[in-house]
């Protein structure tokens, strides 16, 4: 388990995604954002990346702290959530549920919850309903057994070791105090549908990329024995493509879009930003 930690202070923003480098792609200029405006940010990752063509779970480890400290984030975890089989069952949620606790964050940034990647879509409603199981004051962590117990025999022998300790860790959560996160919003880069806000990224769109590059074991490979030029510029293109699209709908160069499900509240109209015509 990977973990960047400098305090045990709240974080102000948690992002969760399924998958190392997802954060990177959809909202790390958020995060850069926040971060300079002195807010703590966090990143959970919900798998480790072991199921990825290149590269192993290590690299990935190493690469994840590498853009983590880019984005200047204050505190990085994975969860050994199986790669290619996020499953929002019970315990998956009391292990995110566990994270919000722990963290305690007032904004949770989740995946967009439609996609092509069931990993992704799949972490989204997870993500959601952790956050509801995590404001419970009386949530058992220990009902993470009682519904692993009802897993197949077979199952049961290869998970004991591991339960063991999964279950004194359990103990220690249920003593956490209940918390539930003030906003949740979706990131939604992944997927093509209109966001209900941009953030403006223009001056750290840069500084983005490169936490996106510092993820070698993906990027680097993509022509094994050629140039790395081609295919860094193809993915930069891309990539500089979609946030200066999210740019436009927000009057600004690159953007990052974001869903709130909940209405704007508005205290003046003549603040409001974003050109009509
Ligand atoms: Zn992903």
């Amino acid at each position: 388990m990977s973990t960047l930690s400098f305090s045990n202070a709240a974080l102000d923003v948690l992002a969760i995604a399924a998958h190392r480098d997802d954060v990177e792609q959809t909202c790390g200029g958020t995060l850069l954002k926040m971060a300079q405006r002195g807010r703590r940010t966090g990143i959970l990752d919900l798998t480790q990346g072991e199921m990825g063509t290149r590269g192993t779970a290590e690299d990935r480890a190493r690469e994840a702290e590498e853009a983590a400290r880019i984005l200047r984030v204050s505190w990085r975890q994975a969860l050994d959530i199986p790669d290619g089989r996020v499953e929002n069952t019970f315990e998956n949620r009391l292990k995110v549920a566990r994270v919000i606790r722990e963290q305690r964050p007032r904004v949770v940034i989740l995946p967009y919850w439609k996609g092509r990647h069931p990993d992704h879509y799949t972490a989204s409603m997870l993500g959601y309903e952790a956050c509801f199981l995590a404001g419970l004051a009386k949530l058992d962590f220990r009902l993470a057994r009682a519904t692993s117990a009802a897993n197949s025999a077979e199952e049961s022998v290869s998970l004991r070791a591991g339960r063991h300790q999964d279950s004194r860790q359990d103990a220690g959560a249920t003593k956490l105090p209940p918390h539930r996160p003030f906003k949740i919003i979706y990131a939604t880069l992944y997927y093509d549908v209109r966001p209900t806000f941009v953030v403006d990224i223009t001056e750290l769109f840069e500084t983005r990329f490169q936490a996106l590059m510092a993820y070698k074991s993906q990027f680097s490979d993509q022509e094994a024995g050629k140039d790395l030029f081609p295919a860094q510029a193809e993915i930069r293109a891309r990539i500089e493509a979609m946030a200066r699209f999210y740019g436009l709908l927000g009057g600004v160069t690159y953007a990052e879009p974001f869903l709130q499900k909940e209405v704007g509240l508005v205290e003046d109209l003549t603040l409001i930003p974003v050109k009509s015509i």
